[in-house]
């Protein structure tokens, strides 16, 4: 998806000649989409509602704006932080990170990130500094600003970047008792994969002034370059199977393995490396130092497979990753998008395989629809399922006689592979939506971010 045909060039933008030659050094062929979009309607000092996919170039979208207007204050020597972008996760934070140091070098502003799983004296101590511009997963922010160590008095740019998965953690309360510490006047930027999200509406009329919406693509649209592939499966055991054999008939530099679950994430992680499949687990309850190496790892290629729960891959900027399995089909539209999200990127090809079993039949239908895809069906030689589909299916194709929520969970028949998740974790500060906006199971997502 990266970049389109455009005759665009990032030198009409005009930026301070000290971003350009951050800019220079990614070497970045063209603007992307949302980039055209979103800079100069930022640049222009509009509070901006912005809908793109990931892989959109998104995250430059908001940094080059966040970098120009930083560049044009006159900072006294005393300011706190002049920009700050609050995102989900601590992984994602660092992505950021990485992206707007990279963008900074030759400029004197500085950026850091804030999150949780680091140490709490040695970030009081990185913010005496005042960095002018933060990267932060909201509940450690919060902490940092209640007890005095953050200033955001002074702070120019607040960028919400995920902004609907930062609700569907329950992040709600967190980000805006942050935003209590900012100035009234600051201009906000909030980036979400949907716009349809039920709470962002809510976040969005309590923050944003006189928003410019930028919906970039349709936001429902997977990659165009990816192939979605399905394989059935009878049981548990049946999707170990399936696993295995796809994944020791090799094909791909890079592949994510998803489970709806920390457990299955690590319980697959143990079954892959006892069959000799270089592989490594990433979840939320890795400390920082764990989930750095085992990001590591994969990038330099020391492992090749990644078996992950949706939160702690979240916004994983990883090249060259072409295979994605759901061994678990995800609860929502929008969560196949996210994870599928991770293949396809930059105009490569990629392929997504779930694996669907009975009780996750429903929910597969309904994500077909929701997305306006069609799975290819395909069979494993050798592994073909004698499950087959309900034997009586509505002109939605769903299973005749199943009640929608209980087919959905599991119903009676529920598996392991689509049990529920735990209760909300004891911190979550309001509670989830009943239902996503997509209709299908709600979200109560454990915070990772901090
Ligand atoms: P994001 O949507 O921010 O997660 O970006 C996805 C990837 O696209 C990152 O690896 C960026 O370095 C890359 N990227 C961002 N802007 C561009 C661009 N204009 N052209 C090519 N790649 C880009």
């Amino acid at each position: 998806m990266l970049p389109e045909e455009t005759d665009a060039v990032f030198e009409e933008l005009q930026l301070d000649r000290r971003l350009q030659l951050g800019l220079d050094a990614l070497a970045l062929p063209a603007p992307t989409e949302v980039q055209q979009l979103a800079v100069p309607a930022a640049l222009g000092g509009s509070d901006l509602r912005i809908s793109a996919e990931t892989g959109s170039g998104k995250t430059l979208a908001y940094l080059i704006p966040l970098a120009q207007r930083c560049l044009g204050e006159e900072i006294p020597p005393e300011a706190g932080t002049l920009a700050l972008v609050l995102v989900p996760t601590r992984e994602l934070a660092r992505q950021v990170l990485k992206q707007a140091r990279t963008l900074l070098a030759s400029t004197p502003l500085r950026a850091e990130a804030i999150t949780g799983g680091a140490d709490f004296k040695y970030q009081k101590a990185l913010l005496r500094r005042n960095p002018e511009v933060l990267v932060a997963t909201p509940g450690r922010l919060l902490e940092h600003c209640e007890k005095g160590s953050a200033d955001l008095a002074s702070l120019q740019m607040l960028v919400l970047d995920e902004a609907d998965r930062m609700l569907d953690m329950g992040f709600r309360d967190d980000v805006l008792q942050i935003t209590g510490h900012c100035p009234p006047q600051r201009q906000v930027l909030m980036l979400s994969a949907t716009l349809h999200h039920r709470g962002l509406r809510e976040v969005s009329r309590a923050l944003l002034h006189s928003p410019v919406t930028i919906a970039v693509g349709e936001v429902r649209q997977p990659h165009s370059g990816i192939s979605h592939q399905l394989l059935l499966a009878d049981h548990q055991a049946h999707k170990d199977q399936l696993l295995l054999a796809l994944l020791q008939q090799g094909g791909y530099r890079r592949a994510l393995v998803f489970g709806n679950r920390r457990a299955t994430a690590a319980r697959l992680a143990g079954l892959l490396r006892r069959h000799h499949l270089r592989c490594d687990c990433l979840h939320g309850e890795l400390t920082t130092e764990e989930r750095k190496q085992v990001m590591t790892r994969f990038r330099d290629g020391q492992v090749d497979i990644l078996c992950a729960s949706d939160v702690a891959a979240r916004g994983l900027d990883v090249k060259e990753i072409d295979l994605v399995v759901n061994y678990d089909m995800p609860r929502s539209g929008d969560d196949y998008l996210h994870r599928t999200g991770r293949t396809g990127r930059a105009g490569e090809h990629g392929t997504a395989i779930s694996l669907v079993a009975a009780p996750e039949w429903n929910l597969m239908i309904s994500i077909e629809r929701y997305l306006k895809l069609s799975f290819e069906r395909r069979s494993l030689p050798g592994l073909k399922a004698k499950y087959s589909g309900p034997k009586h299916q509505k002109s939605s194709g769903k299973a005749v006689g199943s009640r929608k929520k209980s087919s959905e969970k599991g119903g009676k028949a529920r598996s392991r592979a689509a049990a529920p998740r735990k209760p909300p974790a004891k911190r979550r500060p309001s509670s989830p939506p009943a239902a996503s906006e997509d209709g299908f199971a709600p979200l109560t997502r454990k915070r990772s971010g901090d």
